[in-house]
């Protein structure tokens, strides 16, 4: 039998009747790994998983490869890190394990989680199981193209301004990013402190509420993490949304972005009316500093967090031929120079420079500043609506090195996503159509803080009506 077209949630009830074992189901998902990976590049490495674990949820979870487990290769897709392996697990990976579940590392990257496409990793790029002519979206490529091409069950991305989100809808799987502070960062490697956060793509919204589950909690090692109860999830896996207030907000659909993918949000809106949800129309008018706020706040955080990896503790180190300044010096900068990728280059020099004496008031402090009134913005229009639907993204999946050369149009693909990770808010990705091209849209669902669960009642209502979450991809 093949089980990876299935959901985890489909396999843990076979489990449950005694029809298969996960003996069975491990070793057809790493056959299909063995098929598919030399189409696909979603994983950088096979995955190692010797014994199945024999918990309640024992279907393994695939792992972004920025994402620390105890012992194994971790690379972010990066040159730098070559050869360094983690001494301890990451809290989410803790938590998967004591729910007797186990992780598949190696999913592939953009380097450092940099980029919107997965084409910027050290280890090549991934491709787009619906069309592997095309980018699977990124930064958590590898997670989302596994996950639809059947190498993973359900995996983890990380998300930092769209990298859960965007993915997902390129991929035609579902992406949640939690509300920042819901689930640990501990051991996920830093790209932007105050924006990045772990979350679940999967198959469908049953999927993302019981990974979230999995890995929702407090965690005293991350100083972020909030000590909030966290709800049992699958409670809001229910058909009704009437009297829910969703605002749709005239920014988002502006010119450029794609008519297929405007058409198709709009059906979703008359789904979700059909059911009983009050459409508003809202305004979140600073939408449009978003992308310049976002790449100076991330890129700033970015070059700090990157400070660290200089051929001393972590991974690759690099000495010159002859000495050119002092040998310690030349270590540093010959291990970065060969280290980093363009993209990791280019950030460090945009960060340093916003984060500099002379223009730090400028740039960085200023954009801290337009942060703040994006989250108002949001504040505002949550005293009027429940949820904020709008696209993932203004277009599907665009062509492998389409957009490489052009940084400034890649970094607009994400125009869509941005805005919740600078607001600290939750917000999935949910499957709604496909273009005349056979490609995947994204819907996205943007709550208040803390508010997973609403965003799961509307994705769960759109999916029991609609039978996107079924198609998979041919490979
Ligand atoms: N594409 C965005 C960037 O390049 C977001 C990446 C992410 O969420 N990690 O910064």
């Amino acid at each position: 039998m093949n089980f990876y077209n299935l959901t985890a949630h489909e396999l843990l009830s076979l489990l449950d009747q005694k029809k298969v074992i996960s003996e069975d189901v491990l070793k057809s998902l790493k056959e299909r790994v063995s098929l598919v990976n030399k189409k696909t590049n979603a994983f950088i490495r096979e995955p190692q998983v010797s014994s199945p674990a024999k918990g309640a949820f024992g279907i393994p979870v695939g792992i972004k490869d920025n994402i620390c487990i105890a012992d194994e290769l971790v690379t972010c897709g990066s040159n730098i890190l070559k050869g360094f392996r983690p001494p301890y697990d990451a809290g989410v990976v803790e938590k998967i394990k004591a729910h007797g579940s186990e992780v598949w590392g190696g999913l592939n990257m953009d380097e450092f989680a940099f980029g919107s496409s997965c084409e910027s990793s050290f280890y090549g790029p991934t491709r787009n199981p619906w069309d592997l002519e095309r980018v699977p979206g990124g930064s958590s490529g590898g997670s989302a193209s596994a996950v639809a091409a059947g190498e993973a069950v359900w995996a983890l991305g990380s998300d930092t301004g769209g990298s859960v989100r965007q993915p997902a809808s390129f991929c035609g799987v579902v992406g949640l990013k939690p509300t920042y502070g819901r689930v640990s960062r501990y051991g996920l490697v830093a790209f932007g402190s105050s924006l990045d956060q772990i979350g679940p793509i999967t198959k469908d919204v049953t999927d993302s509420a019981l990974l979230l589950n999995m890995i929702a909690g407090f965690d005293k090692r991350d100083s972020t993490s909030v000590d909030t109860p966290v709800p049992d999830y699958a409670k809001a896996l229910v058909k009704d949304v009437k009297g829910l207030k969703i605002g749709i907000p005239k920014e988002y659909f502006i010119d450029g972005i794609d008519p297929e993918v405007a058409s198709a949000v709009h059906e979703a809106i008359d789904i979700l009316k059909k059911e009983g949800a009050v459409i508003k129309d809202i305004s979140l008018p600073h939408t449009e500093y978003a992308v310049a706020t976002y790449y100076i706040v991330a890129t700033a955080e970015a070059s700090s967090n990157l400070a660290r990896f200089d051929g001393v503790e972590y991974g690759l180190r690099e000495v010159p031929d002859r000495v050119r300044k002092t040998p310690l010096i030349d270590m540093y900068e010959t291990t970065r120079e060969k280290g980093f990728g363009d993209e990791a280059k280019r950030r460090i020099m945009l960060g340093t420079y916003v984060l500099s004496s002379g223009y730090y008031d400028a740039y960085y402090l200023r954009a801290q500043k337009v942060r703040t009134l994006i989250k108002q913005d949001f504040d505002k229009a949550f005293g009027e609506c429940d949820a904020i639907l709008c696209p993932t993204s203004p277009t599907t999946a665009f062509k492998i090195n389409e957009k490489v050369n052009d940084p400034l149009a890649m970094y607009l693909s994400d125009i869509f996503t941005i805005p919740a990770n600078l607001a600290g808010i939750p917000a999935i990705s949910i499957p709604c159509g496909f273009d005349k091209k056979k490609l995947p849209i994204g819907l996205q669902i943007m709550g208040k803080p803390f508010a997973e669960e609403t965003l799961f009642r509307i994705s769960y209502t759109y999916e029991q009506n609609t039978p996107w979450h079924l198609e998979r991809a041919k490979l």
